[in-house]
């Protein structure tokens, strides 16, 4: 039976950071991911300036990638009117299927295991974790880090809160050929029910990536009308879309994005990234806090591993503070956008707002960013 000394659920940028990190400090560690590598991911694609530090302590070579350099937020409302701010910190363009496909080689190449399978169950009994897999394989570990992501089975086998409750929004993701975004620009874009975002990522390709509430996306046959009848409506979105060749055969969705409250341990299991909270897209920052929450998290389950006077209830508490003290501002502001979304009214009055005041707009990215993550 496999028995690392940590046990990783979910290989995305939370798990393979946390991976790395434990792995650089001579921890053996063992991830679980249910995909193969490379995969795309619904994700919006612009990456917070704040982790550049960190990744490349952890050897994260970004650099040579020649990623665009993003220092502008550009962001119309509805009916098209329009406001662009510098981004203080700043940020990077980057495929999911490019970023976690580069943490996974360093990982492996610093001698993280991985299993490419889905966690089934996860038992905690005897101060140990018994992990089953999709495999029928079994794990046996003392630290087991939860880097699912927004949803899992798992979390449905834990009888987690926020999972009970439904969520009326999708993400909907593809790729377009359209050589008129300028680089240094991501786009937020509202329309009838929602908001895209627009961003060039390593190769050249611009990524457009909508949150929408299903009832206004249920009415449209599909994406095609989707975009004619909803998304056009945005004249700046109607520009962009009626110029762009799509690359994916498909585009990519993912239903019940759930921004309740979650906790940062459950059941003993370590939680980050989106497992721990997951902060309103709006906001632009959740990859960085997924980065930044492996760290933390990492560094407690180090503490617990190596100082025997450093308990499993100290590594919890600490690591569950720190959460709270780096976090919860900001996913209290995802949340209170989320339900300003949730009524068109307000959002549109919202939106208006911002596109009117820069010094707004700067206080709310001030607010929902972190500053560069060191160690
Ligand atoms: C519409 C939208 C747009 C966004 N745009 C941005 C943006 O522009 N910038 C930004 O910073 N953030 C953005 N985010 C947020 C960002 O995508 C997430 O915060 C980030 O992906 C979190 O990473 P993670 O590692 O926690 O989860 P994930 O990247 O989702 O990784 C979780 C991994 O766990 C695996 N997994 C799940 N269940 C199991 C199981 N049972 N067994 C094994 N493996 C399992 C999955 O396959 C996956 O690889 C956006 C989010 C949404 C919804």
């Amino acid at each position: 039976m496999n028995s690392p000394e940590v046990l990783i659920i979910g290989g995305g940028l939370a798990g393979l950071t946390a991976a790395l990190d434990l792995s650089k400090k001579g921890k053996k560690v063992l991830v679980v991911e249910k995909n193969k590598y490379p995969n795309h991911k619904v994700c919006g694609e612009y990456v917070s300036n704040e982790v550049k530090p960190y990744l490349t302590q952890l050897g994260v070579i970004l650099d040579g990638l020649e990623l665009p350099k993003i220092d502008t937020l550009h962001l119309s409302t509805q009916k098209g009117k329009q406001i662009s701010v510098k981004l203080p910190l700043g940020g990077f363009g980057i495929s999911r299927y490019a970023f976690d496909h580069q943490l996974y080689l360093l990982a492996m190449e610093n001698g993280v295991g991985f299993i490419f399978a889905t966690v089934e169950n996860v038992q905690y009994k005897d101060d140990r974790f018994l992990v089953k897999l999709s495999s029928k394989e079994e794990v046996i570990s003392s630290v087991v880090i939860g880097a699912y992501g927004k949803r899992s089975n798992i979390d449905m086998k834990l009888k987690r809160d926020f999972i009970q409750q439904k969520s009326p929004w999708l993400g909907i993701k593809c790729h377009y050929v359209n050589n008129s975004h300028p680089s240094n620009v991501v786009g937020l874009h509202s329309f009838p029910g929602g908001y895209g975002g627009l961003s060039l990522t390593e190769k050249g390709d611009v990524n457009f990536c909508c949150l929408v509430k299903y009832e206004n996306f249920k009415k449209e046959k599909d994406i095609a009308s989707f975009n004619k009848n909803v998304v056009y409506q945005n004249p700046v979105l109607k520009d962009f879309l009626s110029r762009a060749t799509p690359k994916f055969e498909k585009h990519l969705s993912i239903a019940q994005i759930s921004f309740e409250k979650k906790q940062a341990v459950y059941n003993h299991i370590v939680m980050c990234g989106d497992t721990a909270g997951l902060i309103h897209p709006l906001c632009g920052n959740g990859m960085a806090m997924a980065i930044h929450s492996a760290k933390l998290a990492a560094e407690q389950v180090f503490r617990f591993l190596e100082e025997p006077d450093f308990s499993r209830m100290d590594m919890e508490k600490s690591y569950q503070k720190l959460w709270t003290k780096n976090f919860n501002k900001r996913i209290w502001i995802g949340r209170q956008l989320q339900q300003l979304m949730l009524h068109t009214k307000w959002f549109n009055f919202g939106m208006n707002t911002a596109a009117n005041s820069k010094v707004l707009l700067r206080s709310l990215i001030r607010n929902t960013h972190g500053t560069p993550i060191l160690n």
